[in-house]
Formats: structure tokens, C-alpha cells, sequence
């Protein structure tokens, strides 16, 4: 039998790649902290404990990019997808899951399995180099000692503790016979989306933003001293209406070439990925409900169609700088018999967290048996979230992504639509089949989600 693989932490997606090994006949131990340790969002002792919402979001596997991802998930026989199918609960076209259930299933499975150790201990740092390969999936609530090791083998700035995410926005959605690229001074090139905004504009946005309903910060969030040096848009209004022109609003620099004048304020969006798909909307990280930040932002000159493919926030969240650490099959370039996974690796959510456990459980199950580990191909989403994080976002500005039709190479010729995201998801299931070397199906269509 070959040496077993390590896997710390058995959250959503350590749960996974200790499934993944285990079923290509590769032992595992698992290393599991609670109940010895908790933290302070968990609740119990099961593994793949939901600690928030019960929803794996959307399950339309033809026009849905995380419902896309759960088909791939299931054709890849992800424990965490079997799992919440059988546990699954009346929630229209998402699956929603009975949490309890769902996280005994997966405990069960996984410490009745002949080749899964479990092992209930604290792993204080990087896994030794005598462990052999190893996967750190212990996500946005690392025990303390871990982080630190983490930090002192990857350097200060590329371990972060809390997530400050500004809303990224669909290029293609965003009206550019308002808007303009220019750089502030046009230094460099034109690098920048501007969105104009007039003085009358300018003062119903700040007012607006100063009214929307707000989401509250946890109790173990509150006394976080990064806010100082990142605060949220609307803390930024409250201390004067001019302060967001001072500030990510500002306009020096820029000029409106319907104008050819200087606007009273400017809301600047910068390309997020390589593909050029996604733009983020530069220091407007936030903390206002969902649905308040899409009826806020479409009142932006330039964004008033504009399609989010993720909404502002601001969460205690340890994550890696993945674009810059890791290597394109997940490995510490700095420490290459470890791989991470997870919401560590910076994606964001159940399901993306379990994607990239399910991934990292396959390379590290091939490597074992002496096989070539195989990266997804890039029009799956599997492949898609897989090069977000190791490469396709930009490293300066990295910040949690969920999965979403960005992140795939454009179509070549590109419908429009419901239409465009059937022919994605579609090009995604064969591509997926292919690369999982099994016969290609469609699945039959849902309810539109
Ligand atoms: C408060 C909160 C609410 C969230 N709500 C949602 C939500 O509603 N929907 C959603 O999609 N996503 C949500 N997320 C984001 C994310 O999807 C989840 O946190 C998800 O559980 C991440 O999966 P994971 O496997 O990476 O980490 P986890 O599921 O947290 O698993 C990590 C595991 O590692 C263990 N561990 C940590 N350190 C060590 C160590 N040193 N040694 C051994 N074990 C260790 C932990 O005990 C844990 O079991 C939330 C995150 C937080 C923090």
C-alpha cells in the first residue's frame, strides 16, 4: 500500500479530497481540530459543518454557474454533491440541504472508509516534509498556530485575515458610450473604466449609500483594526459628503470626452482577471445588503445594466495570495509537498471550497500512484475556478472569487442570454466529460434559477 496522504481540516473541503484519495485507493489521515480546538463559527464536531446557510445556491446545471459546478462535482463523484442530494430540502430551483444530516453522512462515509484515519488533533503549523504530500484545507477560521507558520514560510503581506471585496462587474455590461478608459494623468495606459458622475448625481448617491441597509459585523469581527486602512464606502460617507470624492471617487485627472471637462466625482473600475471579463469597482469594498448594492451601483452613470459577477464585502477570512503562492495543480511553490484547498486558497463559498478539495484530492491521489495529475480543462468551471486562483486574477488586488461565467475563456461566437449561459455550460459538460474520460451526457433542463 502507498504512504498515506495528509489532509488538515475536514471543512467542506478537506472532507472532499480525503474522499477523492480514498476512493482512487490512496490511504488518508485526517487531522481534525474540533471538538479539541473550536472555532468560533463551528458548532459541533461533524465534518463539513454548514456554519452559515444551509444553501449550495443555484442547482441548474445548463444555465447556472454554480449549478454547473455542482454537475461537475457529481460526474467527478464528489462525496459532498452525494451527500447534499440525499439530504436535500425543499428550496425551489437551489439545493438546500438538512445540515445535520448532510454533515453526519459525510463523517460517517468518511471514518467508516478502510483506507481514512482520523486523526482528532490541532496541526500547529505546515505540515513536516516526513509527512510526505499534504493538503492544508483548514479555511477561513485556521487555527492561530497554523497561520503563523503559514505566514512565516510565505512572507507577511501574502497570508491575509480578513477579505475586503469590492464588487466586480461584467465588462460587457457596462455602458462605455458613458463611460471611458483613461488613467488618472493618462500615466500609463488607458487602464481604467471611468463612470461620470455630476454634482446633482454625485449628492443622491451619497445620500442613497448613507440610507441603504447595512449587514452587521459578527461579534468576534467587530474589533478588527484593518478597517483603518480599508474601510467600507459607507463608513467613508458618514464622515462627510465630500469624503469619497477625496477618496475612491475622486476625479483629478480624468476627463469626460463627451464633456472634455473634469466630472464632480468618478466611480473607476480595473480589469480583474487576464481574460479581461471581469472589472472590479476600485475601493468600493462595502458592507451594504446585496440587494441593496445592485439598485445602488445601477445608479452609476455607465453601470445602470450592469451585471455583478460578485457583490461587495467584508468578512474575517484567512486566505492566501493563491495567484502568487501556488503552483497551477495547487502545491506551495515554497513548500511543494503541500497543497492547499478550500476557502483558503481564496474561493469563496460551500461549494467552491469542496470544488477545489475535490481537485486537490485528485492530484494528490495521482501523484501517489505514480500518474501524471490532469488540471480540468479551462472551459469547466472546475478548470475556470482552478485558474482564477492560480494565476488568471491579478495578484495585487486578489480578493475571494465565487464562481461565475467570467471566469471562462468567451465564446467565440457568443449568443445572447439565457441562450450564452446554456452554450457555456454545455461546451463546460463536455469539456468536463472529456477530461473525466466518461461518455457525455446532457443533464435534462430545470427550473430557471
Ligand atoms: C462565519 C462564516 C459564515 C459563512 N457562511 C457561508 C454561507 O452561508 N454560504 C457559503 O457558501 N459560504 C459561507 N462561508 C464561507 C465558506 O464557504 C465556508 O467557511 C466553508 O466552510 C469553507 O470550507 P473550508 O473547507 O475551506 O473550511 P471549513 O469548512 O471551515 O473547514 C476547515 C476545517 O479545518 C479545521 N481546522 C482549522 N485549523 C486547523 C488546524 N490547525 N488543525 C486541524 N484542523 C484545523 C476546522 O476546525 C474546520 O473543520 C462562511 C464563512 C464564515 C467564516
Amino acid at each position: 500500500m502507498s504512504v498515506p496522504v495528509h489532509v488538515v481540516g475536514a471543512g467542506l473541503a478537506g472532507s472532499e479530497a480525503a474522499w477523492q484519495i480514498a476512493s482512487a485507493g490512496v490511504p488518508v489521515v485526517l487531522h481534525e481540530m474540533r471538538p479539541v480546538r473550536m472555532t468560533e463559527a463551528h458548532r459541533t464536531e461533524g465534518f463539513a459543518e454548514l456554519v452559515c446557510s444551509n444553501s449550495f445556491r443555484a442547482d441548474d446545471p445548463l444555465f447556472n454557474a454554480v449549478g454547473l459546478l455542482h454537475e461537475e462535482m457529481r460526474r467527478a463523484g464528489s462525496l459532498i454533491l452525494r451527500a447534499g442530494d440525499a439530504h436535500r430540502l425543499p428550496a425551489g430551483a437551489a439545493l438546500a440541504v438538512d445540515r445535520d444530516g448532510f454533515s453526519a453522512e459525510v463523517t460517517r462515509t468518511l471514518a467508516e472508509h478502510p483506507l481514512v484515519t482520523v486523526v482528532r488533533e490541532e496541526v500547529p503549523g505546515l505540515p513536516p516534509q516526513a509527512w510526505g504530500s499534504a493538503i492544508v484545507a483548514t479555511g477561513p477560521l485556521t487555527a492561530p498556530a497554523l497561520a503563523a507558520d503559514i505566514r512565516r514560510v510565505t512572507g507577511e503581506d501574502a497570508l491575509a485575515f480578513f477579505d475586503a471585496i469590492a464588487p466586480i462587474v461584467h465588462r460587457d455590461s457596462i455602458d462605455m458610450t458613458v463611460a471611458w478608459m483613461q488613467s488618472r494623468y493618462d500615466k500609463g495606459g488607458a487602464d481604467y473604466i471611468n463612470c461620470p458622475l455630476d454634482r446633482a448625481q454625485y449628492e443622491a448617491f451619497i445620500a442613497a449609500l448613507l440610507a441603504a441597509e447595512k449587514t452587521e459585523f459578527r461579534a468576534w469581527e467587530t474589533d478588527t483594526p484593518y478597517f483603518d486602512g480599508c474601510l467600507p464606502i459607507e463608513v467613508m460617507a458618514e464622515r462627510g459628503p465630500d469624503t469619497l470624492r477625496w477618496g475612491p471617487m475622486k476625479p483629478v485627472g480624468l476627463r469626460d470626452p463627451r464633456t472634455g471637462r473634469r466630472p464632480w466625482a468618478v466611480v473607476q473600475l480595473r480589469q480583474d482577471n487576464a481574460l479581461g471579463t471581469l472589472w472590479n469597482m476600485v475601493g468600493f469594498q462595502t458592507k451594504l445588503k446585496y440587494a441593496e448594492q445592485v439598485r445602488l451601483f445601477r445608479t452609476i452613470p455607465g453601470l445602470e445594466n450592469a451585471e455583478f459577477a460578485r457583490l461587495g464585502g467584508l468578512h474575517r477570512n484567512t486566505f492566501l495570495n493563491s495567484p502568487r503562492l501556488l503552483d497551477p495543480l495547487l502545491r506551495l511553490k515554497a513548500a511543494p509537498h503541500v497543497r492547499f484547498a478550500g476557502q483558503i486558497t481564496g474561493v469563496e463559498g460551500y461549494v467552491e471550497s469542496a470544488a477545489i478539495g475535490l481537485l486537490a484530492g485528485r492530484f494528490a491521489a495521482a501523484e501517489a500512484r505514480g500518474e501524471a495529475p490532469s488540471a480540468p480543462p479551462l472551459e469547466t468551471a472546475l478548470g475556470a475556478l482552478l485558474a482564477h486562483i492560480t494565476g488568471g486574477a491579478t495578484a495585487e488586488t486578489f480578493q475571494p472569487m465565487n464562481i461565475n461565467f467570467g471566469l471562462f475563456p468567451p465564446l467565440a461566437e457568443a449568443p445572447k442570454g439565457r441562450e450564452r449561459k446554456r452554450a457555456y455550460c454545455e461546451r463546460a459538460l463536455r469539456a468536463a466529460d472529456a477530461w473525466l474520460g466518461r461518455p457525455h451526457t446532457l443533464p435534462a433542463p430545470r427550473a430557471a434559477a
